[in-house]
């Protein structure tokens, strides 16, 4: 286990803001596990689990928070073919970039519509993300995790329930660290796979700002709605704040054009949403996730 005091948020978040957390523990392997809650009690603060910092807007200053990352992780690994349907074992920390990389190179389909996501597969479990109609939890046969009260727990399809970037293990009430999922994928031509990845990367860098400093996209769309067209039609798109703002290229991105500040992001998020309520009548819920 890895121990690192002050780390700075802006360092671990793709949108590169937010203060100094009190420490960082990064986990290994999972022998290390049972001598976690003990290293986290004595250095105080809440824990974070956090994977790439991909979906995270971090308040500024000082924060009372522990981030608790996973080593990132080797390979997947094919564990059987019944007749075209394959199960993978992925683990947690490996980026899920990484894991699409696998899938074209061993003919995986399923997951090509997640390409230009640049979380981790933990990640992405944990928020089931999307994109183009395809989630993540789509795919999940089975996941293990770790819970401070339980220890490492296999949970079995079904042992969930998820949805629009939610996902709730089932009998796990506080935090919990997902170790490994298990995926059930589609045997196709690598070359097929591969070419379906570059044409979603290759839409998503027309009409997202996918190479900038964001979180992606910051609020949900409301049910039949979309919160981009919601904040476009109500002036949001390209405004600025300090070194802050929602994205010309895409109204529900908010791009760190550099120095920006939480502050300046969260003051932006909530005229954000009360133009748009004003106008209306529609609450937008954030997707990013506000910490500190
Ligand atoms: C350019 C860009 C494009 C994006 N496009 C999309 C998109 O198309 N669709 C989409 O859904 N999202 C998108 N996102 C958002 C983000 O990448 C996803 O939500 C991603 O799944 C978050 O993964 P992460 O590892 O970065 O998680 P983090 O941001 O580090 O954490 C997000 C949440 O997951 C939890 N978490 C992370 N790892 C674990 C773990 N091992 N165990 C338990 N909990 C964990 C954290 O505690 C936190 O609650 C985009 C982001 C960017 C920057």
């Amino acid at each position: 286990m890895r121990l690192t005091h002050d780390v700075r948020l802006a360092a671990r978040t793709t949108l590169k803001l937010g203060g100094t957390a009190l420490a960082e523990v990064v986990v290994s392997s999972a022998e290390e596990l049972p001598r976690l809650p003990e290293v986290l009690y004595g250095l105080g603060g809440r824990p974070l689990v956090m994977g790439y910092g991909s979906n995270v807007l971090a308040r500024d200053g000082a924060l009372p928070l522990v981030l608790v990352r996973l080593e990132p992780a080797g390979e997947p690994v094919i564990l059987g073919h019944e007749n075209d349907a394959v199960r993978l074992a992925v683990p947690a920390g490996l980026r899920l970039p990484g894991l699409l990389a696998f899938c074209a190179r061993h003919g995986l389909s399923g997951l090509e519509s997640l390409a230009g996501i640049p979380g981790t597969v933990g990640g992405a479990l944990a928020m089931n993300a999307g994109s183009y109609g395809v989630s993540f939890c789509e795919r999940l046969l089975a996941a293990e995790l770790w819970t401070p009260e339980k220890g490492v727990v296999r949970l079995a399809a079904g042992a969930w329930g998820c949805g629009y970037r939610f996902f709730r293990p089932a009998g796990v009430s506080g935090w919990y660290l997902a170790l490994s999922v298990e995926l059930g994928l589609v045997a196709a031509a690598p070359e097929a796979v591969r070419t379906q990845l570059r044409e979603t990367y290759e839409k998503k860098k027309r009409s997202q700002p996918i190479l900038e400093a964001t979180a992606g996209c910051v609020f949900k769309n409301p049910p039949g709605e979309s919160a981009g067209r919601l904040l476009e039609q109500a002036g949001f798109k390209g405004r600025r704040l300090g070194g802050m703002g929602f994205s010309e290229r895409h109204a529900n991105f908010l791009v760190n054009h550099g120095g920006g500040t939480a502050a300046e992001a969260l003051t932006l998020l909530d005229e954000a949403r009360l133009a748009v309520a004003e106008r209306c009548g529609l609450n937008l819920a954030l997707e990013v996730e506000v910490v500190g």
